[in-house]
């Protein structure tokens, strides 16, 4: 059930007074902050490189943000697709947002490979296979996409 069919419990998460992004202070598996943003990255993702960014400010939709912290969030979008595009040399990069479980404005990147196990259809994380890194993977690619971050 999405949190927003209770009206008493949304307006809380919506104006961040029991949003669980704002009460932790940042997002679990952060592993860095850029201008308006964090990064956070786990190794249970469900394609290799799958990222969160999350905005350090508690928002709801895109369309509460003010201009200049949109184009500050849009920059940082920019540079982690990049990062993670040149890190993992994934042929297409699909983003999603969609806020119904955790209400405080992030944006998911899904790095598309020949043959992942999406291919021909849409993310469907409920349809995962095994885990997506070999022992030490995960760390080698995170330390190549924060290496790639500050270029
Ligand atoms: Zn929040």
């Amino acid at each position: 059930m999405s949190k927003w069919s209770n009206p008493d419990e949304w307006s809380k998460l919506y104006r961040g007074e029991s949003c669980v992004i704002c009460l932790q202070g940042r997002p679990l598996h952060t592993i860095t902050e850029l201008e308006v943003s964090w990064v956070a990255m786990s190794e249970e993702g469900i394609l290799r490189g799958n990222c969160c960014l999350f905005l350090r400010r508690h928002a709801v939709e895109l369309h509460d943000l003010a201009p200049d912290v949109a184009a500050a969030f849009m920059r940082d979008i920019q540079r982690l697709s990049r990062a993670i595009q040149s890190s993992t040399g994934a042929v297409k990069m699909n983003y999603e947002v969609h806020g119904n479980t955790i209400p405080h404005m992030h944006m998911h990147f899904f790095p598309r490979y020949v043959g992942d196990p999406f291919e021909g259809a849409p993310i469907n994380p409920r349809r995962v296979g095994g885990p997506v890194y070999a022992l030490g993977e995960f760390e080698m690619l995170k330390q190549r996409i924060l290496s790639a971050l500050t270029e």
